[in-house]
């Protein structure tokens, strides 16, 4: 089963490869990976590059491409993501979002550690299966980066593959998490608890984000859900970084307007946690 890939991570030292893919069934109002959310292919546009030559309009079938008000743009709805258009530009305006990997192409160029990240990984849930066999038949150490939205049917399969569970959390109040999101709250923490419950190791990447969910209660709901769990090691502060505009420009969508946390800020969130005697990882 192939895989949607949008970008493979090396970190020599630690040998470990981060392997990003398509699909994520939340909508966060301040997403920094725009091209990971939806799980088909996607044609990526850069319209600053283009010559309005129009050599790329007969190669699609669906009539996608167009001049509207003298300016070249793709129909995002007629588009679905064929690729003929991308080798016809002279420009390189036009390009794939993701690549199509099958399980081997990834392994082979996977360290001892294979990180599986999105959007939300398991959108992808039979090729993410058939990835994991494949890395533990090879002695390579595994951990999904998740969060939390998928079916909980599919935990059984997943977890005699998978070594560690990073839950990337975006908030503890169900009502943040509903508005900036779109997320239900009590079903992610659902199937993190179901993970604990089989014995898994977690830990908790909490998202930092200034005017969302850098809140007192955030910090102390992040406590009670840390000491409610059996297995978790601790939690990673995650600062918001947001991506560069040109990336939302790229899908023809508008960049999300949030900022990220000062220095000061991030620091006294995280006396927070230390203070409530929360471990704290690093990456
Ligand atoms: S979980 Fe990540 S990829 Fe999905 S919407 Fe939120 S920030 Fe974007
Ligand atoms: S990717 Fe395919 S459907 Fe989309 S604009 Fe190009 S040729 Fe048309
Ligand atoms: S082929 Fe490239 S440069 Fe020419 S109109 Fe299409 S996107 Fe623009």
């Amino acid at each position: 089963m192939k895989l949607e890939v949008t970008k493979i991570l090396q970190d020599r030292v630690k040998q470990q490869t981060t392997v990003h893919l398509k699909g994520c069934p939340l909508r966060c109002g301040w997403c920094d990976r725009p091209e990971v959310r939806k799980p088909k292919k996607e044609l990526l546009y850069d319209v600053e590059s283009c010559v309005s030559c129009m050599m790329c309009f007969p190669e699609c079938s669906l009539d996608a491409h167009n001049f509207v008000n003298g300016q070249h743009v793709i129909d995002r709805y007629k588009c679905v993501g064929c690729m003929d258009c991308t080798d016809a530009c002279p420009a390189g305006c036009l390009t794939p979002a993701s690549r199509t990997m099958s399980p081997d192409a990834i392994l082979s160029q996977c360290q001892s550690t294979l990180i599986l990240s999105g959007g939300e990984p398991l959108v992808q849930h039979e090729g993410v299966l058939e990835l994991l066999q494949k890395a533990k038949a090879k002695g390579i150490s595994t951990c999904i980066e998740t969060t939390g939205a998928f079916y909980p049917s599919q935990i059984p399969a997943i977890l005699p593959y998978t070594d560690l569970f990073v839950f990337r959390i975006m908030d503890t109040d169900p009502v943040r998490m509903k508005k900036n999101t779109g997320a239900k709250l009590d079903v992610l923490l659902s199937n993190l608890k179901k993970l604990d419950e089989a014995g898994k190791e977690t830990h908790l990447r909490c998202k930092l984000i200034p005017d969302v969910n850098m809140h007192s209660d955030y910090a102390a709901g992040l406590a009670a859900l840390y000491q409610s769990l059996h297995h978790c090691k601790g939690i990673l502060p995650d600062p918001y970084s947001p991506c560069s505009p040109a990336k939302w420009k790229l899908l023809d969508l508008d960049p999300p307007c949030y900022l990220p946390a000062s220095p000061n800020e991030t620091t006294a969130f995280i006396k927070q946690l230390e203070d409530a005697g929360i471990p704290l990882i690093t990456e």
